[in-house]
């Protein structure tokens, strides 16, 4: 029998069908208590201060940004190596964002680069850091002390949270933090409601000011209003707002897998170690730093390299690996080499020499709880003979 080994496959949990019906027998299926149940369970698990929902991490981000004051012409950092939404985000607001290599270990934002740009450009006003693959990095770590340096700088930091959940490092979970952490639940991440985000922070202010603006600039819940009978008819609008809530649908989704957020990263750091022991003596590939101790690298992704002594090209190992029943993927395709904004910013190849070597040869390797040990066995086997069949 030929196999089938999809690269992402989200599985329900037991409650998720119930957690649904739930909803929909409620009589309101858009945000209302489950999203504050949702939330409060996201926050209890990170002890973060504040979670709030939201229908994207593109639009965390983006209300990220309003709430960190980011206006026209301001400049923002971001890493070449990420999710278009990190860009176009910017653009939304008419800042301008400035693309910058990244480092060849952890692929996400360099310290070195940063410093280097932080010296010759005036006036950036914010970064944001992609925590990648969900590699824990300490951002007030001693030696690179990205927090420091940006907050000496007034350079607000936000967290690209997307594949760090759960991500930890000595006993502090990514989005426990007074920066503007942005999750996604998308549909291949490792907690999904098919689509949907959460913003945590310990400020206080940015949070009231994200409460706001998630939707409409609302003075009040429009759920209470509907749903609850004393409630008055009124409210008002006290700032600009957006349409970014989450519906208690998609929450009841989330809060369904939140129980198993520990034992789901688990099996996923399991198939990990076996890809390091079947891999790591396989001359050709370069595999994923491995995590510091005293800490949870939430293993979203499983990012090989590709050495430069090969003669066959990565898009004919996808292809052979495809025809196996193998299904990959390439994390990412960087911002300097996507057509718009190349043209828009003026971007070049050779100013990004890290990012341009990590995406020729980088590859995704399938990495999900429900995925079993054979086929793990059966995937490095045959990225084995692709690669050896055509030394
Ligand atoms: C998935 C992802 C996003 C976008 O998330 P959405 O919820 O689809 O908007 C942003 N950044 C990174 C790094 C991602 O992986």
């Amino acid at each position: 029998m030929k196999n089938k080994i999809p690269f992402f496959k989200f599985e329900k949990k037991k409650s998720t069908i119930t957690n649904i019906k739930k909803v929909i027998n409620s009589g309101w299926l858009t945000t209302g208590d489950q999203s504050r149940i949702f939330e409060k369970k996201f926050q209890n698990f990170l002890k973060v201060k504040y979670a709030l929902s939201v229908n994207s991490c593109t639009s965390a981000l983006h209300l990220s940004m309003i709430a960190n004051g980011i206006k026209k012409n301001d400049k923002v950092v971001v890493p070449s190596i990420t999710f278009v939404s990190c860009i176009e985000t910017i653009l939304y607001l008419g800042a301008i964002p400035i693309v910058i290599d990244v480092n060849t270990d952890t692929n996400t934002v360099d310290f070195e680069n940063l410093k280097l740009l932080i010296k010759k450009e005036k006036n950036i006003k914010a970064l944001i850091f992609v925590h990648l693959s969900g590699y824990p990095i300490k951002l007030d770590d001693k030696k690179q002390n990205f927090q420091k340096i940006c907050d000496n700088n007034n350079i607000k930091i936000i967290e690209d949270c997307s594949h760090a959940f759960p991500t930890k490092i000595f006993e502090k979970y990514s989005g426990n933090s007074n920066n503007l952490c942005c999750f996604s639940f998308y549909a291949n991440k490792t907690l999904s409601t098919a689509e949907g985000g959460m913003i945590t922070t310990n400020n206080k202010k940015l949070s009231d000011k994200i409460n706001r603006i998630r939707n409409h600039g609302f003075d009040r819940d429009a759920w209470k209003r509907y749903t609850n009978i004393k409630s008055k008819w009124e409210y008002d609008v006290i700032d600009m707002g957006f349409k970014y809530n989450l519906p208690d649908l998609n929450s009841s989704l989330g809060i369904s897998q939140l129980p198993f957020v520990l034992i789901d990263q688990k099996k996923r750091e399991n198939i990990a170690n076996i890809y390091y022991k079947n891999l790591s003596s396989f001359k050709y590939i370069i595999l994923p730093k491995r995590p510091i101790s005293n800490s949870m690298h939430s293993w979203h992704l499983f990012r090989i390299q590709l050495k430069k002594n090969i003669k066959i090209s990565r898009q004919k190992i996808l292809a052979e690996l495809a025809h196996l029943g193998i299904g990959t993927s390439v994390h990412y395709k960087p911002l300097h080499r996507l057509n718009y904004y190349k043209k828009k910013l003026g971007l070049l190849n050779k100013n990004y020499p890290n990012s341009e070597n990590i995406w020729k040869s980088t590859i995704s390797l399938p990495i999900y709880p429900s995925l079993k040990l054979r086929d793990v066995i059966y995937i490095c086997k045959n990225l084995k003979k692709v690669i050896n069949e055509n030394i």
